[in-house]
């Protein structure tokens, strides 16, 4: 590594002296293990850093380990409480476990949180784990150009919100605290590679979640469909993932949910689970998706009879977002969320992958494997046409927006 580092550096130096420009030498302290004060110099041409040397001086030193919790400045880890310095139990990494979940897309857990849990399980299993996962990311995975985050962007017609797990939480939330009349609930929804291969050829579906207050955008699919079009999508938000986040803010400002969707079995163990990880959260009611469902009107009575403020609707797609168009006018809950499998995960009937498999974005061949007749045309046909429809409205779109301006990029970006 240094090989290839002290020419790069060598030769910096010397342009910079040849253009005059100043060559600084910055010194930070860092927290290594058990608070250990380590410095940590860079070497900065006209005040951008030259590569970072020192940090693998520090790693043959001992101070750095390739893996571990990314380095934290000394007065910042002075100011975390004492139960919170568990991190500082093994040593900073060159390679940190949030690196890796964030470029995945699945940085659901904040930094804090993750480094004290890595801390908690360093193994050499894990820790290779983790180099393994970030080498895979670089070689497949690195955006190679500049990109956007917009707020939001189209994806084949219909506005996708471009959002961290941590904001889309906090939207749902937002809605339930707010005042609504009956019909007035805030309309969620999720889109992956698949529903957009559905809306495509599905004008009324694709209308209908247009008419959703937010589209979550899910998926490996939707994330490569939207570097297409140079824009990054900011986390992959998916029902699933969002769940324990969405169960524990729901737990702690006292609301309550109702189930509808999926099997009488797989929802009554939803319902029971729940009771037994959030016995804050107040499960108002429940229903299998499957019943007759020819009386909406008692169904209406049975969800606003239970006083829920939040209505999860499990049914697949497109099914759900139609149900919920069709009946949002009867409803007084305050929002409702079209949630797909998330029964069927949650109460464990179908497995999910493991994390490893999720971090390389693959969690896709883990639901083949598992559900080879349902999910085979998705993935092994779906997919690929998704890919090829993208990249089409990706080169269309490209012909027409090459002379507009970035910065209404920024601002909101259209993929056909
Ligand atoms: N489902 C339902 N009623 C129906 C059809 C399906 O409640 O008429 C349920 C099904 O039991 C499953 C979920 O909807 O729990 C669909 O899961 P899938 O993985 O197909 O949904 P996706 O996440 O792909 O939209």
């Amino acid at each position: 590594m240094l090989m290839l580092v002290l020419p790069k550096v060598g030769y910096q130096c010397l342009l910079a002296w040849y253009h005059q420009k100043k060559i600084k030498l910055y010194v930070q302290q860092y927290a290594g293990i058990n608070m250990e004060r380590v410095q940590h110099r860079t070497v900065t041409v006209a005040n951008a850093p030259l590569a970072d040397i020192d940090t693998w001086f520090l790693y043959l030193r001992g101070k750095y380990d390739l893996v571990g919790p990314s380095p934290m400045e000394f007065d910042d880890a002075c100011k975390l409480h004492r139960n919170k310095r568990t991190r500082f139990n093994v040593s900073p990494g060159i390679i940190s476990p949030f690196m890796v979940k964030r470029t995945s897309g699945i940085a659901h857990q904040d930094e804090q949180q993750l480094a004290a849990d890595f801390a908690a399980q360093a193994t050499p299993k894990h820790r290779a784990q983790v180099f393994l996962i970030w080498s895979l990311q670089r070689i497949f995975g690195a955006p190679t150009r500049r990109l956007y985050s917009p707020r939001q962007f189209k994806l084949l017609g219909v506005t996708l919100a471009n959002v961290s797990m941590k904001e889309a939480v906090n939207r749902v939330v937002k809605s339930l605290n707010c005042d609504t009349q009956l019909g007035d609930a805030t309309k969620f929804a999720f889109v992956n590679a698949d529903c957009a291969n559905k809306y495509v050829s599905d004008a009324g579906y694709q209308q209908t979640l247009n008419t959703f207050d937010t589209v979550f955008a899910d998926g490996i699919g939707v994330k490569i469909a939207a570097r297409w079009q140079n824009i990054a999508v900011t986390e992959n938000v998916n029902g699933t993932d969002m769940f324990p986040f969405l169960c524990a803010e729901l737990a702690a400002n006292k609301k309550s949910v109702y189930l509808l969707g999926a099997t009488h079995s797989v929802v009554n163990r939803v319902a029971a689970k729940l009771n037994r990880e959030y016995p804050e959260l107040k499960v108002a009611g429940y229903r299998d998706g499957f019943s007759d469902q020819a009386d909406a009107k008692e169904l209406h009575r049975a969800i606003n009879q239970s006083g829920a403020d939040l209505l999860l609707v499990a049914m697949g797609a497109p099914r759900q977002e139609q149900w919920i168009a069709d009946n949002a006018a009867s409803l007084n809950v305050k929002a409702v969320i079209g949630v797909g499998g998330l029964f069927d995960f949650y109460s464990e009937h179908v497995s999910r992958a493991p994390i490893w498999l999720r971090e390389l974005s693959l969690e896709w061949v883990w639901r083949l494997g598992a559900q080879p007749l349902d999910k085979g045309k998705r993935y092994l046909l779906g997919s690929p046409l998704f890919l090829l429809r993208a990249s089409l409205a990706a080169r269309a779109n490209k012909s027409i927006t090459t002379t507009a301006n970035a910065a209404n990029k920024e601002l909101n970006h259209d993929l056909l």
